[in-house]
C-alpha cells in the first residue's frame, strides 16, 4: 500500500487527492490550512464584495513592492478554506476559442 500526502486543499489539491484516492492501494492524506467552506459569504453571491477583507477565509496577501507601481504593494486575495481560491472567486467561466490562441 502506498501513502500519498497532498498539501493544500485548494482546487488542484482536492482534485488530485480525489483522483489518487480512486486507487484502493493508495492511502491519501490531504493537509489544508483554514476551515470548512461553511461561511455565508461563500455561499451567497453578494458575499464576494465582503470576502476581500475577511481574513478567516482569505490569506489577504500582499506582493513585494512593485517598481512599476512606484513601490506600492499589490493586494493578492487567496482562499484559506476548503476548495481554496475557488471558494472566494467570482465563478466567471470563459471557454477559450481555438482561433484566439492560434492568433
Ligand atoms: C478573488 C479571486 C477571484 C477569482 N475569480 C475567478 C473567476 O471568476 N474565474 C476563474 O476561473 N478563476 C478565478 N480566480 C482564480 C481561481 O480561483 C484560481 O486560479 C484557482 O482557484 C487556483 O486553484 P489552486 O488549486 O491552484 O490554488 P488555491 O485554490 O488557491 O489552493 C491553494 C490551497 O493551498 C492552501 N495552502 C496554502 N498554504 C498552505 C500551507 N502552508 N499549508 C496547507 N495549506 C496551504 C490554501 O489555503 C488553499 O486552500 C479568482 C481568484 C481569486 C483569488
Amino acid at each position: 500500500m502506498d501513502d500519498d500526502v497532498v498539501i493544500g486543499g485548494g482546487l488542484a489539491g482536492c482534485v488530485l487527492a480525489a483522483r489518487l484516492g480512486e486507487d484502493a492501494q493508495v492511502r491519501v492524506v490531504l493537509l489544508k490550512a483554514g476551515g470548512a467552506d461553511t461561511s455565508m459569504l461563500i455561499h451567497c453571491l453578494a458575499g464576494l464584495a465582503l470576502m476581500s477583507k475577511t481574513r478567516g477565509i482569505n490569506w489577504s496577501l500582499q506582493t513585494v513592492p512593485q517598481p512599476g507601481l512606484y513601490g506600492r504593494r499589490g493586494y493578492q486575495p487567496r482562499g484559506k478554506v476548503l476548495d481554496g481560491s475557488r471558494s472566494i472567486n467570482a465563478v466567471i467561466s470563459i471557454r477559450g476559442l481555438r482561433q484566439d490562441y492560434d492568433g
